[in-house]
C-alpha cells in the first residue's frame, strides 16, 4: 500500500500546479496558498458537488451569498467577539506562539525535534485567551466605531437573514439556508497544508427545524453528509463519526459530530454537524430587537432549532488527494496517479494524437477536442512522448485518454485508456462524446485499498 504522506501531496500538488504558496515571490505569507488551474477545476467541482446536493436535488434548502464584513454587533451577538478564542502560550526564550492545547502537535523553535517546553531552555508564558477573528476597519475613520471584522464563519449571515428568506422564499421549517464563501480565521498555529489556513472557502448549511424534532433531522444530517463522502468515492475506512463529549462541545452546541478522515496528520476533523439549538436566532433577535421565530397557523408560534453541517473546500481537497494518492510500477516503471472520482477529476478526458507531428492525426485530435470541450472539461495534448503524456493527465488524476494514432487515419476509431486499470479498447470516433457521457455517469469506486 502506498504510504501517503503531506509532503507527497504538497509536492504533487506544486509539481502539476494544484497549489502554489502565496507571494512566493516575497518570500511566501506562512501557510497561504493559491489555486492553480487544476486546483481552481477541482475546488469548482467540490462546490458544484456540495451545491448539487445541498440545494438543486431538494425542495426545503435554498441558497444565500451574504457580505464578508457584516454590522460589527452581529459578532458580538453571536458571541465571537466575546469567546472566539483559542489558548495561546509564548515562548520567552525562542519568541514563538503556540495554541496551549495543541501543545503536542507543535515543534520547539529551537529544537524541532522537541515539544514546546520540553527542553530546558523553553520559557513558556501562562496560557492567555486570543481572539481569532480578524479586525479591520470600514470607511475612512480609524477609530472605535469604525472597527468590523472579516466572517470567522458564513454560518451568521444566514442567521441574519432568516426574516428574508422565510418570508421572500416562503419555507417553513423544517427548511434549510446554504452559503458558501471565504471565511477568516487568525489561527495561532496554521499549518498542514491546507488543512488549517487563515483564508478558506467555507460550505455551511444552517436547517431550521421544529425544536421536538431537532435529534432527528441532527441525525439525518450526519449520516447524509457522511454518505456524501462515500458517494464520490472516499474510502469508507478513512472516514469516522466522532461524537463530542459534553465538555468539548461549542457554547451553542447541544450535540457534535465530527466527521474525521484519517489525514496523513492522524484522525481529524474533515466536517462538523452540530445541533446549535435555538442559541443563534435567540441571541440575535435579543440584540437586534428583530424577532427571528415562526409564526404558524393559528397560534403556532416558537424559534426553530438549527440543525449545521460545516466544513471547508480545503479540508475535503486534502482528503481527496490524499484518499485519491496512488504510487505503482507499472512494466518496471513507477507510476504516480490520483485516483479520484471522475466528477472531482479537474479533466475529464485528455484527447492526444500519438504523433504529433501528423498533420492528420493532430486534426482529427482537435476535432474530437472541439466536441468533447462543449460539454467538459477536457485537455488537447500534443506535447512530448505519449508515455509522457499518460504520467501527466494520471498525476492530475484524468480518468479517460483518447488517442488517435495509425488505425484512427484507416478506420475513424480511437483508443481509450482507462486511468485506473489502464485497459485499453478502440470505439469509433463518432461515438466517443456519449462513451464518454456514460462513462462519466457511471458509479465509480477506488480500486484503492
Ligand atoms: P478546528 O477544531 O479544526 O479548529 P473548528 O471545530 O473550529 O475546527 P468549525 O468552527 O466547526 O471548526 O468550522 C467548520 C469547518 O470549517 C471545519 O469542520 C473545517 O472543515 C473548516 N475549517 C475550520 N477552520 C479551518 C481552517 N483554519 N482551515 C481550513 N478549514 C477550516
Amino acid at each position: 500500500m502506498t504510504d501517503v504522506t503531506m509532503d507527497k501531496i504538497v509536492s504533487l500538488s506544486r509539481r502539476r500546479g494544484f497549489v502554489f504558496p502565496s507571494s512566493e515571490i516575497y518570500g511566501g505569507m506562512g501557510s497561504t496558498y493559491d489555486y492553480g488551474h487544476y486546483g481552481v477545476l477541482m475546488k469548482n467541482n467540490i462546490r458544484s458537488l456540495w451545491f448539487r446536493a445541498m440545494v438543486q436535488e431538494r425542495d426545503d434548502i435554498v441558497a444565500l451569498d451574504s457580505a464578508i464584513i457584516l454590522n460589527p454587533r452581529v459578532w458580538e451577538a453571536s458571541g465571537h467577539v466575546g469567546g472566539f478564542t483559542d489558548p495561546l502560550v509564548d515562548c520567552r526564550t525562542c519568541k514563538l506562539r503556540f495554541r496551549a492545547d495543541q501543545l503536542d502537535q507543535s515543534s520547539c523553535g529551537r529544537k524541532p525535534s522537541k515539544r514546546p517546553g520540553e527542553t530546558a531552555d523553553c520559557d513558556l508564558t501562562d496560557a492567555r485567551q486570543f481572539n481569532l477573528m480578524f479586525k479591520t476597519q470600514v470607511g475612512a475613520l480609524e477609530d472605535e466605531s469604525s472597527t468590523a471584522y472579516l466572517r470567522p464563519e458564513t454560518a451568521q449571515g444566514i442567521f441574519v437573514n432568516f426574516k428574508n428568506v422565510l418570508q421572500l422564499a416562503r419555507r417553513k421549517p423544517p427548511f434549510g439556508i446554504a452559503q458558501v464563501g471565504k471565511s477568516f480565521r487568525n489561527e495561532i498555529t496554521p499549518g498542514n497544508f491546507l488543512f488549517r489556513v487563515r483564508e478558506f472557502e467555507q460550505m455551511e448549511m444552517e436547517f431550521f427545524v421544529p425544536p421536538a424534532d431537532a435529534e432527528r433531522w441532527y441525525r439525518y444530517w450526519v449520516d447524509a453528509r457522511f454518505d456524501w463522502y462515500l458517494k464520490y468515492g472516499v474510502r469508507e475506512s478513512m472516514l469516522r463519526k466522532r461524537e463530542h463529549g459534553e465538555e468539548e462541545r461549542s457554547h451553542y452546541s447541544s450535540g457534535t459530530t465530527d466527521i474525521e478522515y484519517l489525514y496523513p496528520i492522524g484522525w481529524s476533523e474533515l466536517e462538523g454537524v452540530a445541533n446549535r439549538g435555538d442559541f443563534d436566532l435567540t441571541q440575535h433577535t435579543q440584540h437586534s430587537g428583530t424577532k427571528l421565530e415562526f409564526v404558524g397557523e393559528g397560534d403556532e408560534r416558537y424559534t426553530p432549532y438549527v440543525i449545521e453541517p460545516a466544513v471547508s473546500i480545503e479540508r475535503i481537497f486534502v482528503a481527496m488527494l490524499v484518499d485519491g494518492y496512488d504510487e505503482e510500477v507499472v512494466a518496471e516503471r513507477d507510476r504516480t496517479v490520483l485516483r479520484l472520482h471522475p466528477a472531482v477529476a479537474p479533466v475529464k478526458a485528455a484527447i492526444l494524437p500519438l504523433i504529433p507531428k501528423n498533420g492528420e492525426m493532430v486534426e482529427k485530435a482537435r476535432g474530437l477536442h472541439e466536441e468533447l470541450r462543449k460539454k467538459h472539461v477536457v485537455e488537447y495534448d500534443d506535447g512530448g512522448q505519449i508515455g509522457r503524456r499518460y504520467r501527466r493527465q494520471d498525476e492530475i488524476g484524468t480518468p479517460f485518454a483518447f488517442t488517435v494514432d495509425d488505425q484512427t487515419l484507416e478506420d475513424d476509431t480511437v483508443t481509450v485508456r482507462d486511468r485506473d486499470s489502464l485497459a485499453q479498447e478502440r470505439l469509433p470516433i463518432g461515438g466517443v462524446a456519449a462513451w464518454l457521457e456514460e462513462a462519466l455517469a457511471r458509479p465509480w469506486r477506488t480500486p484503492k485499498a
